[in-house]
């Protein structure tokens, strides 16, 4: 049962119902964009996530949820992508408030992006061999066996700020297309839209299969990610607490996936179409305000083409056009929190300080009808070395620091030279030259003439310190399953029984 919700009061979402935390605590959202306060979200408490995980747990152990056959779960998946898609206003309005995501990009893809994974686990659960019968060989003797995937139980999903939605669907649709129930812990910037989205969700699945608490990570996040009834965690944040996170799972020795911090680098090669690799340069950073994990913030750039590739890039970034995410005329909006904005301007000092040169931005930005908002110039530096903090340490800002490079061994050489490896990206005419240095970048994702380009049906993941496992396409389906081998043996006589005679030295008397 749903109860109606006030607007700007949000509670958790537990067995199907909405429920204030237990201890009747609220915590604020505010618009990164304007200041403003734009709801109340429930201060869940260890009991709350008790209460969640059992809901979860019921859900799984108690009902036939983990039984459905693939058509009939393909179709409660194709059922959620509908609801989403009906309800794509709301969702991207609550997100475009509290994340300052933009509603051009919010409209233009994110929504499209949810209801198209739903839609492609869908197919791909009808074709997954959720059964498959080996051949009987020679060895260890007649048999019939068979390799089951079975859903693992009750997932933990933890989410950052930066795309609260989208990455709580790489989480939810890939668990409830295998069988498994959810809890979700939302980053405390940004819990709306994934308090709705569970709502939406639960309008075609049994209660307990979703829920949402809500709250800080030190609390409610650690309270799931050690809880002894949940078998899965899937996190998606800073390396930092995605360490923390590894640790605590290693208690109960749980599955766990994480999506982790990222450098990425860009190698621009002297063949490039610089009138793409430019505008595909500033794309691959500054949308969303730099703060996508697979940004490309170092850009390699060859000696002789440096001048002219810094001023081309300086004069295009000067026309993106920082304002209200609800305007459908902004490029860019805020950054989530004063506190953000003051890391990524301490960077920025940290970038001066150290010899790096600023050619574009490096201030707080002030946008008119948006001046309590926390804006940051999308900035530029040259002369930065790869040994520089700006290009060592992940800044989840609006930030591109060009390093010179003199051959491409060079440039693939310091594009490695980081703890991360979650994308990477290069620029040339020759598919023989982007294929070899795509081969030698050591990420997850390569980008070939092109950034952000991630599909529903392949893997996304770091490679290093950017992450464990795989999430969307048929890896992340895998990931919400575990594997069962059963044996039955085809040899009724005991005598024949060869292999017991490991054991008894006579199986005729
Ligand atoms: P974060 O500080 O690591 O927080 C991520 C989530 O973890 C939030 O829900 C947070 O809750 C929770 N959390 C915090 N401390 C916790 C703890 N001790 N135990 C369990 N959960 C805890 O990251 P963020 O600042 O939200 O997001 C930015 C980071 O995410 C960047 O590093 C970015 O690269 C990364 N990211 C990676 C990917 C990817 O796919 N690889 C995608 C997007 C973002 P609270 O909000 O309540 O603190």
């Amino acid at each position: 049962m749903t109860v109606e919700v006030d607007v700007r009061t949000f509670p958790l979402f537990i067995n199907g119902t909405w429920e204030p935390a237990s201890n009747g605590e609220t915590f604020d959202v505010f618009n990164p964009a304007t200041g403003e306060l734009v709801a109340r979200v429930a201060k869940g408490t260890e009991e709350d996530v008790n209460k969640a995980v059992e809901a979860a747990r019921n859900a799984f152990d108690s009902t036939d949820w983990k039984n459905m056959k693939p058509k009939d779960r393909s179709k409660v998946l194709y059922a959620i992508s509908y609801q989403i898609a009906a309800h794509a206003e709301e969702l991207a309005y609550l997100e475009a408030i509290s994340s300052g995501g933009t509603v051009r990009r919010l409209g233009g893809n994110d929504i499209l992006q949810m209801v198209d994974l739903f839609q492609t686990l869908a197919k791909f659960v009808e074709e997954y061999p959720f059964s498959e019968t080996l051949p009987s060989p020679p060895f260890p003797g007649p048999a019939h066996n068979f390799i089951w995937r079975e859903p693992i139980g009750v997932c933990a999903a933890i989410t950052p700020w930066n795309l609260p939605m989208v990455i709580a669907t790489w989480k939810i649709a890939p668990a409830l297309a295998m069988g498994n129930t959810v809890v979700v812990k939302p980053a405390s910037y940004t819990p709306l839209s994934t308090l709705k989205l569970a709502e939406i969700i639960s309008q075609v699945v049994p209660p307990g299969v979703i829920n949402v608490v809500t709250g800080p990570g030190a609390e409610v996040g650690e309270t799931l990610v050690k809880h002894p009834k949940v078998d899965k965690v899937a996190f998606t944040g800073s390396t930092d607490v995605g360490r923390r996170v590894m640790k605590l799972a290693a208690e109960t020795i749980k599955n766990t996936t994480l999506e982790l911090g990222g450098k990425s680098p860009n190698i621009i090669l002297e063949d490039a179409d610089l009138s793409l690799a430019i505008p595909g340069s500033l794309f691959g950073v500054f949308l969303h305000s730099g703060q996508l994990c697979e940004s490309g913030t170092r850009l390699f750039v060859p000696d002789h083409l440096h001048d002219a590739v810094v001023e081309q890039l300086v004069k295009l970034a000067g026309k993106i056009k920082l304002g209200n995410p609800l305007d459908p005329a902004t490029d860019v909006g805020p950054v989530i929190s004063k506190k953000q904005k003051e890391t990524i301007l301490s960077y920025i000092e940290a970038g001066k300080a150290e010899g790096a040169t600023l050619v574009c931005g490096g201030k707080e930005a002030v946008v008119a009808g948006c001046e309590n908002g926390q804006f940051v110039e999308p900035t530029i530096f040259i002369n930065v070395t790869n040994d520089m903090k700006i290009a060592r340490e992940e800044i989840f800002g609006p930030v591109l620091s060009v390093i010179r490079y003199k051959d491409v061994d060079e440039a693939i050489r310091l594009a490695n030279d980081t703890i991360y490896g979650l994308a990477a990206g290069v620029w040339t005419r020759d598919v023989n030259k982007a294929y070899d240095v795509s081969r030698k970048l050591q990420a997850g994702v390569v980008w070939i003439n092109d950034w952000h380009m991630l599909r529903n049906d392949a893997p996304f993941g770091g490679y290093k310190q950017s992450g464990i496992g795989r999430e969307m396409g048929k890896h992340s389906l895998d990931a919400y399953t575990q594997v069962k081998h059963v044996h039955t043996s085809m040899v009724p006589e005991i005598h024949k029984r060869n292999w017991y005679g490991l054991l008894f030295s006579n199986t005729n008397e």
